[in-house]
């Protein structure tokens, strides 16, 4: 087995555009800038959104980070989108979620403009995808696909199977595997809760990608062997062992699913840090394309 090193390779992609950051900027153009809007106090938000300015930092990127208590309205945070969408200062932007109950996320979604919508969440960016045109693509599916590209895995003909159809990673992912690209050109089967047999079409999986949100969910005797395993799934677990009182585990049994696979992703260390490197890929695109 070998591991799929996200720590890495984020890292890798980090340094890759901090060459590209210092290059922009000898040109007398301004460094690419991320703002980042967070609503509550949610701690695993917290720590999302501090990683993802942390690296800006590191790689020469402006990044502004805007918060809000839990019980901000839906209108103040709106408002705010509005300033950011026409802020030309700010190259793109990302609103973390989940956010409190009484705000909508569609419309919140909805009223980013797809020009600074560096997380791939408005529907025009879907639809660009899908239809194969130039677009910001998903932040953590896309992180999956350069994970997989970075590491040669073979894609084309094999049987991808992706569980959970969230719009942010399950249906996306099977829309990028399936496209006619490499990695993609797999044949995608999305598997969901109400999906019948579903150990049976696991074990069909050359590629399988997990993002169901349920901790241990996947244990040896729902992978092939060989297969390439991708967890997407972040748990915070209590750990009185551990200074911060938990430990993250994913969506897979590690330790059983290693013995079997041929490659597989950590939890932490695997999607979650190339979500970031995709997210400042992303925001380098946009910076790029308005400065040239
Ligand atoms: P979600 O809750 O929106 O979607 C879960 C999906 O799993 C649903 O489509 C549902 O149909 C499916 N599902 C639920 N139970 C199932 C079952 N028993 N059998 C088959 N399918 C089932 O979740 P999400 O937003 O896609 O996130 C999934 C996981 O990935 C979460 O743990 C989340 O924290 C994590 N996540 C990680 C990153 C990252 O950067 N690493 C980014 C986004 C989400």
């Amino acid at each position: 087995m070998e591991l799929l090193d996200g720590k890495k390779t984020s890292l890798n992609i980090q340094q890759e555009l901090a060459v590209n950051v210092k290059a922009l900027v000898k040109t007398g153009a301004k460094a690419p800038h991320l703002a980042a809007i967070l609503v509550g106090n949610d701690g695993a938000s917290r720590t999302y959104v501090n990683a993802k300015v942390k690296a800006c930092q590191r790689i020469g990127f402006l990044s502004t980070l805007i918060e809000y208590n839990n019980d901000v309205s839906e209108q103040t945070l709106l408002n705010k989108i509005h300033e950011l969408n026409q802020d030309d200062e700010i190259d793109g932007f990302i609103v973390q979620l989940p956010l409190p109950k009484h705000i909508d996320d569609t419309k919140v979604t909805l009223s980013i403009s797809p020009k600074k919508d560096v997380d791939g969440f408005h529907p025009e960016n879907v639809g660009r995808m899908a239809l194969e045109l130039p677009t910001f693509l998903p932040a953590t599916p896309n992180g999956i696909i350069e994970l997989l590209k970075r590491y040669n895995i073979p894609t084309e003909g094999k049987n991808c199977v992706v569980i959970g159809r969230s719009s942010i990673v399950g249906t996306p992912m099977s829309i990028l595997m399936s496209r006619k690209s490499n990695p993609g050109n797999a044949t995608v089967t999305l598997a969901h809760s109400r999906t019948k047999n579903l150990k049976s079409i696991c074990l069909s999986a050359d590629i399988l990608i997990v993002a169901i949100g349920i901790p241990h969910f996947i244990g040896q005797d729902m992978v092939k062997k060989d297969a390439v395993v991708i967890d997407v799934g972040i748990h915070r677990i209590e750990d009185s062992s551990k200074k911060s009182g938990y430990k993250l585990i994913g969506d897979v049994i590690f330790e059983e699913v290693a013995e079997k696979c041929s490659y597989i992703s950590p939890v932490p260390g695997g999607v979650g840090p190339m979500t970031i490197a995709s997210l400042l890929m992303n925001t380098f695109k946009s910076a790029n394309e308005k400065r040239n």
